[in-house]
């Protein structure tokens, strides 16, 4: 059994010309609202290739929280531990995409921002129950580091994606059984810019010497460096026709984790998770984009 911990966002998204600067007013165009946020891409790219997954997240008491908890059931998640904070809205991301294809990204919290350690009292024993324990960083800290003890305690192996990128504190990674950073969260974490496949290792045995045994440093189209200790290596990506990477490192991490759920070796549920990903790759937005096990396996067939 999986357990995912983590935000809930809806990506507000419009296509703008250009970004409008203070004080001007741009017309955009194509307005959508897209189910997103670190936790949910993960929990629900998980649930869709078939893993047996539970959420543990605060949404808020509007239209958005109240449709999104019965779309994660219809994607197959235990929707038992994802919480509706009264008169809160839900988090939410403004996004502009401009023509040139850059985005501007403002994000708020709101009722990820209670997922305190406090407010998963009652899920701790689903995570104690669970297999792996899946974290990302858009919920507050307290929250994210009593899961992990609770987990590590009870045996249930705690994988963080830590995205968005910040440093953290040795009594959280000291937790950790197994990190997936980007390049850009790896050098926060570690202070080493990811430029050779030298720099991805010295990164990795930073992370090791906290006691993370596993580092998968996610390397976008060219895939991930792995480190066990020892020497690493470049596990290569799929290449595709990329049209909008929104959410490719979480439907990666999603995938991967059901790939170790299913006792695929390593290497194995790299590919697996490379694979949904790229999928994801070639699809617009969130959540939109993160493919069914169906699809995974027609592409691994290809
Ligand atoms: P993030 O989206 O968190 O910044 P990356 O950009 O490193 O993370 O991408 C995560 C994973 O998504 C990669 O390891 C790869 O599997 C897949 N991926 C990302 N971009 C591409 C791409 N352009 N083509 C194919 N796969 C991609």
């Amino acid at each position: 059994k999986l357990v995912v911990l983590g935000s809930v966002n809806a990506d507000h998204v419009l296509q703008v010309p250009s970004f409008p600067r203070p004080g001007e007013t741009l017309h955009g165009r194509n307005y959508q609202v897209i189910p997103g946020g670190k936790g949910a891409n993960q929990a629900v790219a998980a649930a869709r290739l078939n893993a047996d997954t539970g959420f543990i997240a605060c949404v808020g008491d509007d239209a958005f929280g109240i449709n999104i908890r019965e779309h994660f059931k219809m994607d197959g998640i235990n929707i038992a531990s994802v919480k509706m904070q009264p008169n809160c809205p839900t988090g939410i991301a403004m996004i502009q995409v401009a023509d040139s294809g850059e985005n501007s990204i403002c994000i708020s919290a709101e009722a990820n921002a209670t997922l305190t350690a406090e407010a998963i009292e009652a899920d701790l024993e689903a995570i104690r129950q669970a297999d792996y324990l899946l974290m990302q960083l858009e919920t507050p800290m307290c929250g994210i580091e009593k899961a992990a003890q609770t987990a590590k305690a009870a045996g249930t192996t705690v994988i963080l994606n830590p995205a968005p990128a910040r440093e953290l504190p040795d009594t959280l990674l000291n937790h950790v059984d197994i990190i997936t950073p980007n390049e850009t969260e790896a050098e926060v974490l570690t202070g080493i810019t990811i430029d050779s496949d030298e720099a991805a290792q010295q990164a990795a045995n930073v992370l090791h010497g906290k006691g993370i045994h596993t580092v998968m440093i996610t390397l976008g189209a060219k895939g991930v460096w792995l480190s066990q200790g020892g020497e690493g290596k470049v596990i290569p990506g799929f290449r595709v026709e990329a049209t909008d990477t929104t959410a490719a490192g979480d439907t990666f991490n999603g995938a991967f984790v059901t790939g170790l759920l299913e006792e695929m070796p390593l290497e194995s549920a790299i590919k697996f998770a490379h694979a949904a990903a790229a999928i994801s790759v070639t699809r617009f937005g969130a959540q939109t984009s993160i493919p069914r096990r169906e699809e995974v396996e027609a592409f691994l067939a290809q």
